[in-house]
Formats: C-alpha cells, sequence, structure tokens
C-alpha cells in the first residue's frame, strides 16, 4: 500500500497560540507551566489533525519552542560555553538564552546567530561548534513527544535534522576549522538517538538532508557516506527516511541513493524534471520513493490529477509498497487553514490550499492510487474544475499586462546615455556637496502613526484625518532633516506598514489573507500578501506623499519604491507562469510610478532591492538565469525616466562578492548597502571589482539601539574612501529607521552627518 505522509506541520497554531505563548513566558506574564502545556495541547491537536485526514504517521519533534535546529543542538549537547550550561538536559532557560541571547544580574550574553533556512524566509539558529565540541544526548524532548503521541494513540515518525546537514550549517567558534570534521564524533550521538527511538517504539526515522540539494564539496559527499555507513552499523534497526527538499538532488542523486536508508524523499514540486532518474534509481537500489507532490511552500491547491499521473507512475515501476506521497517539505512554510479566511472570496479560495487542507491532498492521491481513481472520482473532478477556472478565470488574465509585456523591447530595459554622461547631468542639476548624507527611507515608526493606520483601516479614522496625520508626521521629519542638515531628504514612509504590503494593495493582481501566517523566526510570522493574477498598476501609488513632502523643502526629497524582486520575494507567488515573467510585470507596474514621481518633480527616486540575493537559487548553475531576470526587472523599473532623474537602489546586506557584478550591471545611479556591522569587509568585493557607479556604504548600524560616535563614522568613510574614489562615496544609515526610536535617531543621524562634513573638509577639498 501507498502510504500518506507528511514531512511537518506548523507549530505556531491556527491562531498563533504558540506565539502567543512564548512570548506571554518571556514577557514573565506566565509559568513554564502554562507554556509546556500550550505546546503539549498544540502538538495533541495538530498530530490528531493530520491522523484524521488520513496521514499514516504523522511527524513528531517537528513541534518547537523557537526554531528545529536549536532543538538539533540541544539534543546534541552542542551549547556554547557562555550560556554556562552544565546540566544533564538542557533546560527551557537556556534554550531561549541561546536563541535569544539573556541580560541578568548584570550579565550580558548575546544569542547564537541566525540566518536563512536555504531560500525560505525561515530563520534558523546556527550551529556553534568549537574544534574539541563534544557531543551528547542532551534532550528528552524528541523522546517525550514521541510517547506523548504513542499515548495518545497516534504512532509518529520521530524527524531530526541529518548529521551532514547539520555541520554544513553550523559555525566554527574559537579556532577557525570546518564544522564538517567533527562528523566521526557525531554519528554515535546520532547513533543512540535512534536506539533509543527504536526501544520506545519508533522504528522509522525521517532524517531531513536538505543539504543533498545543496552543490556539496569532496569533503561533504565523504561525509554523507561515512556517516551513514556508520549510522547502519550502529543503529542497524531503524529505517531511515531520508528527506531531500526544496530543489532537485540532481548530481547528487547516485550518492543519496547509494546511503544505506531505506527511503529516499524528493521535492517533485521544485524540480519536477527529478521523476524519472528518481524511479531507476529507487529500482535500482532497491528503496523505497517518497514523492513530494503537494507543495510545501506556496498556497496554491494541488492539480489532483497530475499528481496522480506521476504517482501511478511510480507505483507501475515499483509497487505500491515501495512508494509513498508526501509534501515536497515540512508544511511549516505554509499557513494553517483556509477555513478561517472568510474574507477570500469563493473563487479564490477555490484555487488554493494551507497546510490543512494540503494534508487531505497527501491523503486523497494515496487512495487514488491504492484504490483506483473511482475512489477519489468527486475529489479529482473538483481538482480538475479547480484547475480550469483558474487557467481561465479573467480575474487572472490582463490583455493589457500581456501585450505590454509581449512588446518589450531591449531599450527599455535601458538608461538613455551610459552612467558617465548622466553623472555629469545629475551633478549640475542636484548640487550637492561631496559626501552627500541621505538615510534609507523609513523614520521611527512612532504608537501614534501605527494607531492613526489601524484606525484608519478600521474605518474609525476617515480620510481626511488620516492624511493630515500622515502629513504632520511628513513635516515632522523634514523639519528634522533640516535641523540636522541632512542633504537629500525622505518623508518617512509613515503610511506604509510594510515595504511589500503597501505596494501590493494598490496593485491589481494581488490579495490578502486574514490569518495566514507563516513561521519567520522564533515567535516572529508574517503574512505574506499572495499575488494570484497578472499585474497592473490602477492609480499612482506614492506620488502624492512624495509631492507633498517636496512642497515643504527646498532641497531634494527622495521619492521612494520598493523593487520587482522584493515584492516578489515577499510574498506567495503564482505558479501558472515562470517567476520571470511575474517580476516583469511588477517591473512595469513600478517603471510607471518611476515615470509619474519624475513628472511630479521628484529628480531623486529610490528602489529598494532588500531582497535581492536572498532569490538567488540554491545551485550555483541556476545563478545566471535568475541575475540575468531580475537585473533585467531592475532595469525595466530604473529605464523610463529622464539622465537627469537619479535612481538609487538599496539592498540589506554587505556579503556580496559573489553578485557584484550583476548588482553593476543593474545600474542604479547611487546603491546603499549594509555594511557597518562588518565593518565595511564588504569593501573587499570593491578593491577587485571596481564598481563604477556612485555607492553609500551604511555607517551607522540600525539593528542596535547604540549611538554611533563621529569619531566611528568618520573611521569608517575614511576606510571606504580607501577603496572608492570620493566622488563616488554616499553617507547613510545601513538600513531603514522604522524599528527606532527618535531619541536615538536624533543623535545619531546628527553624529552622521557631522561625520560627513568632517571628511568632505579632509578629503574632498
Ligand atoms: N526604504 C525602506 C525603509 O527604509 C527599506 C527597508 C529595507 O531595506 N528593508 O524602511
Ligand atoms: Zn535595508
Amino acid at each position: 500500500m501507498t502510504l500518506a505522509l507528511n514531512l511537518g506541520f506548523p507549530r505556531i497554531g491556527a491562531n498563533r497560540e504558540l506565539k502567543k505563548a512564548v512570548e506571554s513566558y518571556w514577557k514573565g506574564n506566565s509559568s513554564q507551566d502554562e507554556l509546556l502545556t500550550t505546546g503539549k495541547e498544540l502538538r495533541a491537536k495538530h498530530w490528531k489533525l493530520q491522523a484524521d485526514a488520513g496521514i499514516d504517521y504523522p511527524p513528531s519533534n517537528d513541534f518547537s519552542y523557537y526554531d528545529q535546529m536549536l532543538d538539533m543542538s540541544c539534543l546534541l549537547g552542542a551549547v556554547p560555553a557562555r550560556y554556562n550550561w552544565s546540566g544533564e538536559t538542557v533546560d527551557l532557560d537556556t534554550y531561549f538564552a541561546m536563541a535569544r541571547g539573556r541580560q541578568q544580574d548584570g550579565h550580558d550574553v548575546i544569542a547564537m546567530e541566525m540566518t536563512k533556512w536555504f531560500d525560505t524566509n525561515y530563520h534558523f539558529i546556527v550551529p556553534e561548534l568549537t574544534k574539541n565540541q563534544s557531543f551528547k544526548v542532551a534532550s528528552s524532548k524528541i523522546f517525550d513527544e514521541h510517547q506523548e503521541a504513542k499515548d495518545a494513540g497516534i504512532h509518529t515518525v520521530p524527524v531530526i535534522i541529518g548529521p551532514v546537514t547539520y555541520l554544513s550549517l553550523a559555525k566554527s567558534s574559537g579556532e577557525d576549522f570546518d564544522p564538517i570534521d567533527l562528523i566521526d564524533d557525531l554519528v554515535p550521538v546520532y547513533a543512540d538517538i535512534l536506539n533509543r527511538l527504536y526501544e520506545q517504539d519508533a522504528p522509522w526515522v525521517q532524517i531531513d538532508e536538505p543539504c543533498l540539494c545543496l552543490d556539496l564539496n569532496d569533503k561533504q559527499r565523504e561525509a554523507y557516506k561515512k556517516a551513514y555507513a556508520k549510522l547502519a552499523e550502529l543503529a542497524p534497526n531503524t529505517n531511515i527516511a531520508l528527506a531531500t527538499y526544496f530543489e532537485g538532488i540532481r548530481d547528487n542523486e547516485n550518492l543519496a541513493f547509494s546511503l544505506p536508508v531505506a527511503t529516499v524523499s524528493v521535492d517533485l514540486v521544485r524540480y519536477p524534471n527529478q521523476l524519472d532518474s528518481c524511479i531507476a534509481k529507487a529500482k535500482e537500489t532497491g528503496k523505497g520513493l517518497r514523492l513530494g507532490l503537494v507543495d510545501g511552500r506556496n498556497i496554491w491547491r494541488n492539480d489532483l490529477s497530475t499528481s496522480l499521473e506521476k504517482l501511478e507512475k511510480a507505483v507501475a515501476e515499483l509497487g505500491a509498497d515501495n512508494v509513498q506521497v508526501c509534501s515536497s517539505c515540512s508544511l511549516l512554510h505554509s499557513p494553517f487553514t483556509l477555513e478561517s479566511e472568510d474574507a477570500l472570496d469563493d473563487e479564490l479560495k477555490n484555487w488554493m490550499a494551507f497546510a490543512v487542507q494540503k494534508l487531505d491532498e497527501i491523503a486523497t492521491l494515496a487512495k487514488g492510487v491504492n484504490e483506483g481513481r473511482d475512489a477519489i472520482a468527486a475529489e479529482l473532478k473538483a481538482s480538475d474544475e479547480a484547475q480550469e477556472s483558474r487557467q481561465n478565470s479573467t480575474r487572472i488574465h490582463n490583455k493589457e499586462v500581456k501585450d505590454r509585456l509581449a512588446t518589450t523591447t531591449p531599450d527599455m530595459a535601458q538608461r538613455k546615455s551610459v552612467f558617465a554622461e548622466r553623472a555629469k547631468i545629475q551633478r549640475e542639476k542636484l548640487g550637492l556637496p561631496a559626501f552627500p548624507t541621505t538615510t534609507i527611507g523609513s523614520f521611527p515608526q512612532t504608537q501614534e502613526i501605527r494607531k492613526a493606520r489601524a484606525s484608519f483601516k478600521k474605518g474609525e479614522l476617515d480620510a481626511s484625518a488620516y492624511e493630515q496625520a500622515m502629513k504632520d508626521e511628513i513635516g515632522h521629519v523634514v523639519d528634522y532633516q533640516h535641523a540636522v542638515d541632512l542633504d537629500v531628504l525622505v518623508h518617512g514612509e509613515p503610511e506604509r506598514n510594510d515595504m511589500v504590503e503597501y505596494f501590493g494593495e494598490q496593485l491589481e493582481g494581488f490579495t490578502f489573507s486574514k490569518f495566514g501566517w507563516v513561521q519567520s523566526y522564533g515567535s516572529r510570522c508574517v503574512k505574506p500578501p499572495i499575488i494570484f493574477g497578472d499585474i497592473s498598476r490602477p492609480n499612482a501609488m506614492t506620488v502624492k506623499w512624495a509631492e507633498y513632502a517636496q512642497s515643504l523643502t527646498k532641497k531634494k526629497m527622495k521619492g521612494m519604491l520598493t523593487g520587482p524582486i522584493t515584492i516578489l520575494q515577499w510574498s506567495f507567488v503564482r505558479n501558472d507562469q515562470p517567476e520571470e515573467l511575474t517580476a516583469k510585470q511588477i517591473a512595469f507596474a513600478i517603471r510607471d510610478e518611476v515615470v509619474d514621481l519624475e513628472k511630479a518633480g521628484i529628480d531623486i527616486i529610490q528602489i529598494d532591492e532588500a531582497a535581492i540575493r536572498e532569490g538567488l537559487p540554491i545551485r550555483k548553475e541556476d545563478w545566471p538565469a535568475y541575475l540575468d531576470w531580475s537585473v533585467e526587472a531592475f532595469r525595466i523599473c530604473a529605464s523610463g525616466v529622464e539622465d537627469s532623474t537619479q535612481i538609487h537602489t538599496h539592498m540589506c546586506y554587505s556579503e556580496f562578492n559573489d553578485m557584484i557584478e550583476a548588482i553593476a550591471a543593474m545600474d542604479a545611479d547611487v546603491i546603499s548597502i549594509e555594511t557597518s556591522r562588518s565593518q565595511m569587509e564588504l569593501l573587499e568585493a570593491f578593491e577587485k571589482f571596481k564598481y563604477p557607479n556612485e555607492i553609500g556604504p551604511g555607517v551607522y548600524d540600525i539593528h542596535s539601539p547604540r549611538i554611533p560616535s563621529i569619531e566611528e563614522m568618520t573611521a569608517l568613510l575614511e576606510k571606504a574612501a580607501k577603496v572608492i574614489p570620493v566622488e563616488q562615496l554616499w553617507v547613510n544609515p545601513d538600513c531603514g529607521l522604522k524599528t527606532r526610536g527618535w531619541a536615538e535617531v536624533e543623535p545619531a543621524l546628527k553624529n552622521m552627518v557631522d561625520a560627513a562634513k568632517e571628511v568632505r573638509q579632509k578629503l574632498a577639498s
């Protein structure tokens, strides 16, 4: 029989119960017992939901109070020394200290590093290992949770992150070394875990090895072979279900199928092309094959007919007992359920599936292959109809948008003159000093601003009162910038709740869920907009605010927009056309906005591409294609204007050594980047590659409440001036100021302007 399986379930709860419970515990408003009780209730509910839906063996240990990689570090006893942990098992407060740092009794212990989980918007806690790191089983969570489910009558498959992925994502602490070298010490602890689970009646364990979808080096490949051979030897009774996801295993196919594991699961949503070769490999090696057919990280309804064909094909080749159907990755990356979405209309809802609906899809597919198509005739019919309704809907297809894209010519992605020409014209028109100062866009989002926006949304504040509130705020922000003598001003973005949502709400082709929360890190959740159709811009989106702000000053006001790749990256994207096309549609909408801003007298326009790096494909060989279309999308936005209009962009990271050519190809007149934390480390990239246009390396770290001194920032600027010609340098903070308070921002920007004046004196006269 073909089993219905699921790689992981969202733990945050239908109403973000876990978020609320954890935050209340952190604040000291509830006890540890209360938190543990909420966790237990959620797990029980989620297991039952999955079992009732027809999932044969739901996962356990996919639950987490913060993050599954952090759980792994605790399970393996890899707790950095600064947390002063010496117990047998890692207690909850040590666990949270690792996640968030600890400030107590004069002690100030920083948190472990957090970074993105592959190409998702989920962030994990990076394991921190020393050269002589020792490991031991130091948490009972995985055992307890398996038992807990069993007591409730549900047999689960415990899930852990595999040893090679764990070490590949770890960083060294203290003496520099490659964490993968610890593999021999680590594997026996994994074996212990498997054996203990086996003793408590868990003959199957799901071991996640998403790193099998990456470009591996020889050392990693060796580690895979060694680790799994040793595991098979030390824990011979356990059946290992090896899980790969987020990409195809491609050139690692031989490796994956050569490991002594019982089954391999593959992501057929991200990489459908691997079906045939994986069937062949499974046949050759006698392994079970798990087909990840239901998308774990997007919100679209499964095309059951197409999926069933694939499943039938695998079953015909391998036999029903050797084939299982599952989600493409953990459903952690999906929102909880569509049921509560009462504001989405039925047509749109009929095209979607959130985590709970995905369980039904998996179970239906298993039933269809086990009992025949007739057994799921109604579901197939409904699925076919939904696919058809989506394909043909007039709400999705906008002829004008399609026509416009079809007639794109290369010159639309080309400024009129080359940068050197433009720079001359712009310099004359803008009349800025050397080392011009500016900010990234947002100013502190105070309680009052948030309140005004919320009341307006709820209908408690009328349009004119709201507009006045925003204008007052803009006036305040402009006054302040005058007082501190910044050169290029901004309006402060008070009207924006979020840099993507703000635009999504005004563009056609977007919709929004009410409860579609997805965990981003720890207790933080995001509710991404949903791009369902062709994108167009019925009205100007930012012009009125920019115009008003410009009317308050003789200095230059910078218009502020979000770029197409960032909008794409932070939304649920339609899956019925290549992302490239969706990006281009957004690009034309933004281009129109840029042109309208220019017409309204705005001479400097910033198009933020905070997320262009995050979108980089998992496999290097896919990078050039992605960079090509994402750079083109940006250039389409930027190229509708005269040479005299200065286009800025902003990026929220500093490691771009490996993509600096693409960034140069975007041809923004000015780019601002995040560098202050890394002490201008990124400038290395500029030593090797002569970045041609102007650049503002962030000198004020806005992620910290610290107020940087004039000397500090002067030093950073002087450092930058050693690598980048003075005429090319701008002075600005790291990122937007919206998360900061005025009390910090005021003195910090004052110092920044003073630092700019100092280096101007010293280096540019
Ligand atoms: N303009 C945006 C702001 O200042 C940019 C934010 C970002 O890069 N994440 O808030
Ligand atoms: Zn930023």
